[in-house]
C-alpha cells in the first residue's frame, strides 16, 4: 500500500475533488488553493519530481495543465493564470509526487509568485554559456 498521499488519492483512498482523469493523468482541486479554482495536475504513476518524470508524461500533463488553464479562463472567470511547479524541498515541494499547479488569477489577490533582483550582464553571460553548453 502506498504511503503518498496523492497515490492515495488516485487511489480513491482519499477523497478528493477530481476535474479531470485519462490514462496518464489525473487532476483535482488544491485543498488549500492560492484563489478558487487552484488545480494540481499529476501523472497517475508516482515520479517525485520533474527530474524522473518521463518527457512523454510530463509532455501530457502540461497539455492538461494548459487545457485547465484555458478552462479557469473561460468557465470560472479567471483573468489570467500562472503555472508552477515546486522541485525540491529548496524550491518549496511539500508532496514528493510531481505535480503542476494551475492556479488561476481574479485581480483581486496579493499572491506574488517571486521578485526579481538586478543582476550583471557578465554574470548573465556566464551563466547562460554553462547552461548552453550543458544543453547542447
Ligand atoms: P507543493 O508545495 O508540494 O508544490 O504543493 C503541494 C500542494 O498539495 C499544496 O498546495 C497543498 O495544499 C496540496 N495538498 C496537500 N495535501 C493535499 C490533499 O490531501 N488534498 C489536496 N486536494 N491537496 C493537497
Ligand atoms: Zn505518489
Amino acid at each position: 500500500m502506498s504511503t503518498c498521499i496523492f497515490c492515495k488519492i488516485i487511489e480513491g483512498e482519499i477523497p478528493c475533488s477530481k476535474v479531470y482523469e485519462d490514462v496518464d493523468v489525473f487532476a483535482f482541486l488544491d485543498i488549500k488553493p492560492v484563489n478558487p479554482g487552484h488545480v494540481l495536475v499529476i501523472p497517475k504513476k508516482h515520479y517525485e519530481s520533474i527530474h524522473d518524470t518521463p518527457n512523454d508524461i510530463f509532455a501530457k500533463m502540461s497539455v492538461v495543465a494548459k487545457k485547465i488553464a484555458t478552462s479557469v479562463q473561460d468557465n470560472l472567470g479567471a483573468k489570467g493564470v500562472n503555472i508552477g511547479m515546486n522541485n525540491g524541498k529548496t524550491a518549496g515541494q511539500v508532496v514528493f509526487h510531481a505535480h503542476i499547479h494551475v492556479m488561476p488569477r481574479y485581480g483581486k489577490d496579493s499572491f506574488q509568485l517571486w521578485i526579481g533582483e538586478e543582476s550583471k550582464t557578465d554574470e548573465r553571460t556566464k551563466i547562460a554559456k554553462a547552461l548552453q553548453k550543458a544543453l547542447k
